[in-house]
């Protein structure tokens, strides 16, 4: 069973959402802002956050981005005195609510790092089946990584699965969650050609509300960010993308 964090100023559906989550057998933390998300993210190894996207004081971009980046401090707390406890906040899966189902602020999320969306209103039984999918899809990353392949190199690109890094030639490449997974499963079978809706689902979950068009997104931007190794990933018409050996 799993730690995980709800971030949500309305008290109500904080609380709801915490029963539920407590019913399925998880420890769950509930904040109401996003000030003492942080401060207990410095304490705490989250196995997944639930992040309201609209919070007072700081929103919940803010808050993701300042997970995922944990050295930026603050006010006057430093976030590296609190060193590697907090640093393995970096990588806990993202589910952000929000009631904005703007195209804008969708890529905006998921460029700072999160890892899927849930828009209010919602219903309990879709969000807790989006949780068990999140909670499933990191243990398999989990469980890659604690099997025998440590570092895939196709080229000048390095994928170090233990550090969930990607380096080009010598130079590390800054890569969202999602950006790394849809990388990770195009690198572990290069060659094999994976269609869109395998890749959705397999990375963003039989439920993500997005359409395809996210999976072409994510693409565009991995492309440019594995500069000229960029190249390897390859568009097959009309069914999806694979990666050339
Ligand atoms: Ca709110």
């Amino acid at each position: 069973m799993a730690k995980l964090l709800i971030v949500e100023d309305e008290p109500e559906l904080g609380s709801l959402l915490q029963q539920h989550l407590q019913g399925e057998g998880h420890t769950v933390e509930l904040e109401r802002d996003g000030r003492n998300a942080l401060e207990s993210c410095r304490f705490t190894t989250f196995d997944l956050i639930i992040l309201d996207l609209m919070l007072p004081g700081l929103d919940g971009l803010e808050v993701a981005r300042r997970i995922r980046q944990p050295r930026v401090p603050l006010n006057n707390v430093s976030f590296e005195s609190a060193g590697l406890e907090h640093a393995t906040s970096a990588t806990v899966p993202i589910l952000m609510l929000t009631a904005r189902a703007e195209e804008s602020d969708r890529v905006l999320g998921f460029e700072v790092g999160a890892d899927d969306y849930i828009a209010k209103p919602f219903s309990l039984r879709e969000m807790l089946a989006r949780v068990r999918a999140m909670l499933r899809r990191s243990q398999i990353t989990k469980e890659a990584t604690a099997a025998s392949v440590e570092v895939i190199r196709l080229g000048r690109l390095e994928i170090d699965l233990a550090a969930r890094s990607v380096k080009i030639g010598s130079t590390v490449t800054d890569l969202t969650p999602r950006e790394y997974d849809l990388l990770l499963m195009l690198a572990h079978h290069p060659g094999r050609t994976f269609s869109r809706d395998y890749l959705l689902e397999r990375i963003w979950g039989t439920s993500f509300e997005g359409s395809d068009r996210v999976v072409d997104t994510t693409v565009v931007r991995l492309r440019r960010k594995l500069l000229e190794e960029g190249e390897r990933v390859v568009s097959v018409w009309g069914v999806g993308y694979r990666l050339d050996a």
